[in-house]
């Protein structure tokens, strides 16, 4: 019946009335390479920081009034939980859990961020499934992007290829968005930090981001989450040598996955051997200590789903309240400006004629050793440079 309006304004509309397909394309909007479509791509996103920002500052009224709520769809079972105060008498078993665990966040207008990462077959799919809906069916809305550091090189894809999450994926209360990112990690950070943005315009208070452990695609999910979490098999000892010590640093949250039947006891191994390297590990923040918690993504909440909830609920409300969390993502904001910076800069001297002749044949001496690296990267800097003051 809507009719689909791509404008941008259309966009915006669409997407704080929680209409997942306007979501789908304002993702793929902020997704193009298209410089045209850049510039739509900023324009919705300055619109959702303004109106976010009168949100925050109209926090003492309801979010609802300052909201096209959804209220034309409650028989669906749609709650727009950043709305939930206007309509508490809605029935929702779990509302009582979004509202109360999460309102402090919620009233400024804010989600929970959280990063997955694992090796392939460690269960993050399964996880994600299982835990989404959890989430769902505690009232909250939950959005899941994947960040796939393969893809960009070998066109190939760890997450993309197999039908992931079915369940998740078809629930009202979930977007799962089925195609990766693709691309630089400078652009992916990007990509996925303003398909967060989209996530929470819509209406979605927890935001999943997944990626495989392989490569730098932590770090850089790390650096645009809240929390991050590590998803491990129940394995210790060689496996855990072979854990690259930067992930652990990276994590607030190891999930020791596979502790069912006869995996248990190697799962209970994992986790004292975890607990224990994370001994050595420097915590990321003075108010949070990693943890290391088993779970079994097959065996329902009873399974550790729940645990895991509540222990990443305890992390956002201790971040939350100290006011870590608002540091946390000014200091993100900070670092995903200057990494724009530089590869907006690399894009630019890339597509310099004189910089890319002249550095063909600097490449080829610094190959034979007849240039220092240093020097060459210096003379490549000033004939961009040249080249810029003269244009
Ligand atoms: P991913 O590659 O990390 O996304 O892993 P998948 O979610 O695809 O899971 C890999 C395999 O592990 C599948 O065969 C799952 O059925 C299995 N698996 C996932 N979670 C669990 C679990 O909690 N217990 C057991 N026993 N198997 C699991």
């Amino acid at each position: 019946t809507a009719r689909r309006d791509d404008s941008v304004e259309g966009l915006l509309a669409g997407l704080v009335q929680g209409d997942r397909y306007a979501l789908a394309r304002a993702i793929t909007l902020v997704e193009s390479t298209n410089p045209r479509h850049r510039v739509q791509a900023q324009q919705l996103l300055s619109k959702i920081l303004e109106r976010e920002s009168s949100l925050a500052s109209q926090q003492s009224t309801t979010l609802a009034s300052a909201a096209p709520s959804l209220d034309d769809k409650p028989a669906s079972g749609i709650d727009h939980t950043m709305n939930s105060t206007s309509h508490d008498t809605t029935t929702s078993k779990a509302k009582s859990d979004s509202t109360e665990q999460l309102e402090p966040a919620l009233r400024l207008g804010r989600s929970f961020r959280i990063g997955l990462s694992g090796p392939p077959g460690v269960g993050k799919s399964t996880f994600i499934e299982a835990f989404g809906m959890y989430l769902v069916s505690k009232g909250h809305r939950v959005s899941v992007l994947a960040v796939d550091p393969s893809s960009s090189r070998t066109g190939g894809s760890i997450l993309g290829d197999k039908t992931r999450m079915t369940e998740l994926s078809r629930n009202t209360m979930a977007y799962v968005r089925p195609s990766p990112s693709r691309g630089t990690l400078g652009g992916v950070a990007r990509n996925t930090t303003e398909a967060i943005t989209l996530c929470e315009a819509a209406g979605y208070d927890i935001c999943l981001v997944e990626t495989v452990g392989v490569g730098q695609s932590e770090t850089m999910v790390a650096d645009i989450v809240d929390m991050f979490v590590l998803l491990v098999p129940p394995a210790g000892g060689d496996e855990l040598q072979g854990m690259k010590k930067g992930i652990m640093e990276l994590s607030d949250l190891v999930i020791v996955n596979k502790s069912d039947g006869a995996l248990v006891d190697s799962a209970r191994y994992a986790q004292i051997e975890y607990t224990s390297a994370l001994k050595f590990v420097k915590a990321i923040t003075s108010y949070w200590k990693a943890k290391v918690i088993r779970v079994s993504s097959m065996g329902g909440p009873e399974g550790g789903i729940e645990q895991a909830w509540n222990t990443m609920k305890e992390y956002f409300h201790i971040m939350e309240s100290s006011g870590e969390l608002q540091r946390k993502r000014g200091h993100q904001r900070k670092i995903l400006m200057w990494r724009q910076v530089s590869s907006e800069l690399m894009d630019l001297l890339h597509e310099d004629d004189q910089v890319r002749t002249m550095s063909t044949e600097l490449e080829d001496k610094v190959l034979k050793n007849e240039v220092m690296s240093g020097a060459a990267a210096h003379q490549i800097v000033e004939r961009f440079m040249k080249g810029m003051s003269t244009s």
